[in-house]
């Protein structure tokens, strides 16, 4: 189902983003995980896409299974960098046959071990011209034998980030970015994790100055280590653990269940806040685990995503 459907039949969207695993042992964790969070019934659940690609076959194969083999609704990310035209059209025209129905389109980071990779030799500089490609797949394609199933083919979610993207530190310009993105054809934006609201709804307000008129899901992780922590600061660059949170983790000197508690306390306290203002969607960062997400559910009183669209 396309999520711009999703978003008219539901107020709130409730999703999970997996990554794929890369041992035997780490896919027998996701299984679990996944098992566990099946129950609580999300709109969608998303799969990651590894630097460069170093995942394709990974994402391929995990997104191609999870449409398979259980109710889960997948959509894969994509990303541009190292990627030539017939790379992307492949990894498309399976995920037609497969029947998946939404793409999120990224423009991807040139990966660490290529530090000297030439941009020039991609097919697909930004996220923008990879949206406007997937809308001429959709028009060659959608409904088409042997194409998609859906007459309008793939629906296209795009990246924002309510702290600002380090790849462009003026925010104006930033702005027109994320707006080229969205007319050139993407349905929905869901953003970078954040830990402060406020940083969300300015961003949401910007959006709508901007005249970006989509759903926007916001990016949530509940905070499980302090190491985990430390590592997000490094993965999603440019993201700001408040001051309150942090005298909180420092309060806890050492314990990690009682850093637990507190980061998933804070996701919660996150999560209502977002429901108040009547958020479009919450996309939970889980890093293949489900205990977290499962108590930030509990604690906001519901068994399952359908108690939280009311
Ligand atoms: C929800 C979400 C999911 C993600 N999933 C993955 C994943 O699975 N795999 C992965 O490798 N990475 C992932 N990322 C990280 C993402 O790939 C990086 O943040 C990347 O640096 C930017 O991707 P983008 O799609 O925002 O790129 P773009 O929208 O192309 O923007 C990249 C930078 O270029 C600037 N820019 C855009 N258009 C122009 C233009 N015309 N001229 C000049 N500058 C321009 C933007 O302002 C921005 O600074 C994810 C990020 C988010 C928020």
């Amino acid at each position: 189902m396309h999520i711009r459907d999703i978003f008219q039949s539901e107020r709130t969207t409730f999703s999970f983003e997996f990554f794929p695993p890369k041992t035997a042992e780490a896919a027998e964790g996701l299984f679990t995980a996944m098992t566990d969070l099946e129950p609580l019934r999300p709109s969608f659940v998303s799969v990651t896409y590894g630097a460069g690609g170093s995942t394709r076959e990974l994402t391929r194969d995990l997104v191609v299974r999870l449409k398979t083999t259980t109710k889960l609704d997948p959509v894969p990310h994509l990303t541009c960098v190292c990627h030539s035209e017939r790379d992307i059209a492949e990894l498309l025209e399976r995920y037609a046959q497969a029947g998946i129905s939404n793409i999120l389109a990224l423009g991807g980071d040139v990966p660490r071990d290529r530090p000297h990779h030439d941009r020039g030799t991609d097919a697909f500089r930004y996220a923008s011209d990879l949206v406007r490609y997937l809308k001429q797949f959709n028009e060659k394609h959608g409904g088409k034998p042997g194409g998609h199933p859906d007459k309008r083919g793939f629906g296209i979610c795009v990246a924002g980030y309510p702290e600002g993207h380090p790849g462009t530190p003026n925010r104006v310009k930033e702005m027109d970015h994320l707006k080229a993105k969205v007319d050139a054809g993407a349905d929905w934006i869901c953003t970078q994790l954040f830990f402060d609201n406020r940083d969300f709804y300015d961003f949401r307000d910007r959006c709508e100055i901007a005249g970006i008129k989509v759903p926007i899901v916001a990016g949530v992780m509940p905070i499980t280590s302090v190491k985990g922590m430390q590592s997000m600061a490094e993965m999603a660059a440019g993201c700001r653990f408040p001051a309150p949170l942090q005298r909180m983790v420092n309060r806890c000197h050492g314990d990690a269940e009682a850093v637990r508690r507190v980061g998933v306390h804070w996701a919660s306290q996150q999560c209502a806040d977002l429901l108040e203002r009547k958020v479009a969607g919450i996309h939970f960062y889980t890093l293949n685990r489900s205990t977290a997400t499962r108590e930030v559910f509990a604690n906001l009183g519901v068994t399952d995503a359908s108690g939280l669209r009311g």
